[in-house]
């Protein structure tokens, strides 16, 4: 099998001339590139599944502020908030936006998250898998399927583009892992290859150009709520992909398209705490107090 997996076009047709699922490609690149068996590569992926739920259960029994005292107490009121009233769009959203939460808070307090692809955007990826699983009741090995399409999306795009906001704004950050959650989120709705992909790009292609602004310089202002933002982004990414409506600009020019936002964007508004949210008044104003 052809391992050199920088394209998506290139990704579909190994799928479909070996008759695989992405997972399944990915799996086996992993093992041939780390000189390991695919077992040795699904056992690794089980861990961080088993790193992602630990930190959704702590974060969510944690009302610990962030060493700035700006962050850390949103999860508890957003699950006060879901026992007296439920969320508009029922249970699984309540998952999803109190997960992502969670796994951000415990980031902000320098726990242990996964980052995938980044600490930044930590909340993302964990919210969809997860809450999905649970609703769907998913095996372990169903997990470490979705983690892995996941992981696949992240993979081809950093080929292009570095996975930072220094370099190309939140685009390449909270996108990105939106983007890597819409496909799972097809894997574990049983969607084809196809779909899966059109998914990560409909997410995508819809978060261009976000710009990376932190108050402060600190990953907390807008990071942590953003984090809950996408990972319902990513589920509307899923839901159209699987309704087969496809994204009308191919994925890679897609990501080629983010790659030259990234480069267009003034540095101002890349991790430089020079633009945007962070020179507001209240972001200036809270800064001068850290
Ligand atoms: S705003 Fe910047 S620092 Fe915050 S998550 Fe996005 S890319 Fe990371």
């Amino acid at each position: 099998m052809d391992f050199s997996l920088n394209t998506f076009e290139k990704l579909l047709n190994i799928c479909e001339s070996n008759n695989k699922k992405i997972y399944e490609v990915m799996q086996e690149k992993e093992a041939y590139d780390f000189e390991t068996d695919v077992k040795s590569v699904r056992e690794r992926v089980k861990k961080n599944i088993e790193a992602m739920k630990s930190a959704i259960k702590n974060g969510m029994n944690s009302n610990e502020k962030s060493y700035s005292g700006l962050c850390g107490d949103d999860c508890i009121k957003l699950q006060e908030k879901y026992k007296k009233e439920k969320a508009i769009f029922g249970k699984i959203y309540e998952k999803i936006t109190t997960y992502a939460l969670a796994t951000m808070e415990e980031n902000l307090r320098m726990n242990k998250i996964v980052a995938c692809p980044t600490a930044g955007s930590c909340g993302i990826v964990p919210a969809v898998i997860i809450a999905l699983s649970e609703e769907k009741g998913l095996s372990n090995e169903e997990e470490i399927n979705a983690l892995i399409t996941a992981g696949t999306i992240g993979y081809i795009i950093s080929g292009r583009v570095a996975m930072a906001g220094a370099v190309a704004g939140c685009q390449a950050e909270c996108g990105v892992a939106s983007a890597m959650s819409a496909a799972a989120a097809v894997e574990i709705m049983g969607g084809n290859e196809k779909q899966k992909v059109n998914a990560a790009i409909l997410a995508l292609k819809n978060i261009l150009g976000l710009t990376c602004d932190p108050v402060g310089g600190l990953v907390e202002i807008p990071c942590v709520k953003r984090n809950v933002f996408l990972a319902i982004h990513a589920i509307t990414g899923a839901e159209l992909a699987l309704a087969d409506i496809e994204s009308k600009i191919p994925a890679d020019e897609v990501v080629d398209a983010m790659v030259q936002t990234g480069q267009l964007m003034s540095p101002l508004l890349k991790e430089t705490s020079q633009g945007g949210l962070a020179v507001t008044k209240n972001g200036i104003l809270i800064s001068s107090k850290l």
